[in-house]
C-alpha cells in the first residue's frame, strides 16, 4: 500500500463510509473524455458520469477554456450587493430552458442546499399568504433529496439512508411509491393513495416534493409520467405547491430536457444541480414562479431568508453557462436515443441471469437490480478487471454514462455489466 492511500484510509471520510475498515478507494490521476486514468496507469471507461454530473465527459476543451477565462477575471466575489455577467447569463439561460412559469432564480451551492431553499420558499410562501399552518410536506416513498436535515426529512424513511435520524427530523407525509412503471399501461388507481392523503391533509401541506419520473439514489426506479401529471392536477385542486427535484434528471438524462417534460407539466419550484456545471464544480439552482417569489417578497419580513457565502460563484456560473451551451448546440436527443437503444439491447441478457430481479433503461440510465445486495468492494474490483468504472449501490448495478460516449465504449460498459452480473450470480 502506498503512502497516499495509507493516509487516505486513516484520515479521510469518503461518501457514506466507515473510518474503521473502509472500503478500498482508487487513486485517479487524470480523466479525459469518458476515461478515468488511475495512478497505476490503468484506464477505465466511466459509467457513472461522477454521479450524473459529467455529461460531456472529462477535461473538455470548451469547459476548460470557460474556467480559465473566468479565472483571469475573478474566481469569486460575494453576491450580496454585487452581480456579475456569468451569474446573469446563467440565470437567463435557466429561465429560458426550464418550463415557462419558472422565472426567479436562486443560485445555491449544492443539490441538498437547492432542496433546502425550495422547502424554505414553500414555507415562506404560505406564511406570506397568512396560512402558516401549511408547514408540512407531502412526498412519495422511494425518494432521495439530499443529506442535509430538511432534505433528509423527505428521503425515503426506510431505504433513504437516513432512518437513524428519524426521531429528530421534521415529520412529513409519505404516500406509497407509485407502482405503475414508466413503460407500463397507466392505471388511474395508482394515484388514489396520494390523492386521499392530499385531500385529508392539504390544509397542513405547504408543498408536494418529489423527483419527476426517475427516483435516483432511493432506488433507481422509473414511474409512470401520468402519475406526475395527476400529482400536478391534485396540487392545483388542493392549493398546494409542487416542488420537483430535477437534480438528477435535469439536462437530458432521462431522454427529455427535464423529467417533468415526460408529463408535459411544470412545477412551482424546481431544483437543479449535478449536471448543471457539466460536472466541473459544485453549483445548484432553485427556480420559482413569479407568483411564489413575489408572494414571498410581499410577506413578512419581505425577504427570502437564505444567502450562502459562495452564492453565484463566478467560476461555477461560467462553466455552467458553457456546459449548457455545449449541450444545446449538440445533438443530445439523438445521442440519448442511441444510448437508450444500445443499453436496452445489450443489458437485456442480464434478464436471464438467476440473481437478477429486474433490468430497466430510461434515457441514458441503465439499471440491473439484483435480488440481494451486492458486495460493493468485490464488484467494483470485478468491474476494474473489465476496464470500466461502475459503482454499485445496495442491490443496484447501474450506469449513467457521459452523453458523448461512443457506441464501442458503451458496448464495453454493457458487456462488462453482463459479465460481472453472471460472475456474481454463479458464485452466490
Ligand atoms: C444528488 C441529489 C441531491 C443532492 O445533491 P448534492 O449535490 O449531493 O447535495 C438531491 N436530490 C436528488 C434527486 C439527487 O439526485
Amino acid at each position: 500500500m502506498n503512502e497516499l492511500l495509507d493516509f487516505d484510509k486513516s484520515h479521510i471520510w469518503h461518501p457514506y463510509t466507515s473510518m474503521i475498515g473502509p472500503l478500498p478507494v482508487y487513486e485517479v490521476e487524470s480523466a479525459a473524455g469518458v476515461r478515468l486514468r488511475l495512478a497505476d496507469g490503468r484506464e477505465l471507461i466511466d459509467g457513472m458520469s461522477s454521479w450524473w454530473a459529467a455529461i460531456h465527459g472529462y477535461n473538455h476543451p470548451v469547459l476548460n477554456r470557460a474556467v480559465e477565462e473566468q479565472l483571469r477575471k475573478m474566481a469569486h466575489v460575494m453576491f450580496g450587493g454585487i452581480t456579475h455577467r456569468p451569474a446573469v447569463e446563467l440565470a437567463q439561460i435557466l429561465v429560458e430552458l426550464t418550463p415557462a412559469p419558472l422565472q426567479r432564480v436562486f443560485l445555491a451551492d449544492s443539490g441538498s442546499v437547492a432542496v433546502e431553499v425550495a422547502i424554505k420558499m414553500a414555507f415562506q410562501y404560505w406564511q406570506a399568504r397568512g396560512q402558516a399552518g401549511k408547514n408540512r410536506l407531502l412526498t412519495i416513498r422511494g425518494g432521495y433529496h439530499g443529506d442535509t436535515f430538511g432534505a433528509m426529512a423527505v428521503c425515503d424513511p426506510v431505504n433513504g439512508m437516513h432512518h437513524i435520524f428519524q426521531g429528530i427530523l421534521p415529520q412529513h407525509f409519505f404516500a406509497p411509491r407509485p407502482t405503475c412503471r414508466y413503460d407500463e399501461a397507466w392505471d388511474e388507481e395508482d394515484l388514489t393513495p396520494f390523492a386521499e392523503m392530499l385531500e385529508q391533509h392539504h390544509d397542513q401541506v405547504a408543498a408536494v416534493i418529489m423527483e419527476p419520473v426517475v427516483q435516483g439514489a432511493g432506488g433507481m426506479y422509473f414511474y409512470h409520467a401520468d402519475y406526475l401529471a395527476g400529482v400536478r392536477a391534485l396540487c392545483d385542486r388542493f392549493d398546494v405547491l409542487l416542488i420537483l427535484d430535477e437534480i438528477a434528471t435535469g439536462f437530458g438524462r432521462s431522454g427529455t430536457m427535464f423529467g417533468c417534460d415526460h408529463a408535459g407539466i411544470s412545477p412551482d419550484i424546481i431544483c437543479l444541480g449535478k449536471a448543471l456545471t457539466g460536472g466541473y464544480m459544485t453549483l445548484a439552482a432553485t427556480l420559482a414562479t413569479a407568483e411564489v417569489a413575489d408572494t414571498i417578497s410581499k410577506g413578512d419580513p419581505g425577504l427570502f431568508m437564505h444567502g450562502p457565502t459562495f452564492m453565484g460563484n463566478p467560476l461555477a456560473c461560467a462553466v455552467s453557462l458553457a456546459s449548457l451551451r455545449l449541450l444545446l448546440d449538440s445533438p443530445w436527443q439523438e445521442r440519448l436515443a442511441v444510448i437508450t437503444e444500445i443499453l436496452s439491447r445489450e443489458l437485456a441478457p442480464c434478464q436471464q441471469v438467476a440473481g437478477v430481479a429486474d433490468v430497466r433503461v430510461l434515457g441514458a440510465i441503465g439499471v440491473v437490480e439484483m435480488h440481494e445486495p451486492v458486495d460493493v468492494a468485490a464488484v467494483q474490483e470485478l468491474f476494474l478487471e473489465q476496464g470500466v468504472w461502475v459503482r454499485p449501490f445496495g442491490r443496484l448495478i447501474y450506469i449513467m454514462p457521459p452523453y458523448i460516449i461512443s457506441r464501442t465504449d458503451l458496448s464495453r460498459l454493457a458487456r462488462a455489466i453482463v459479465t460481472v452480473v453472471r460472475t456474481i450470480s454463479s458464485s452466490a
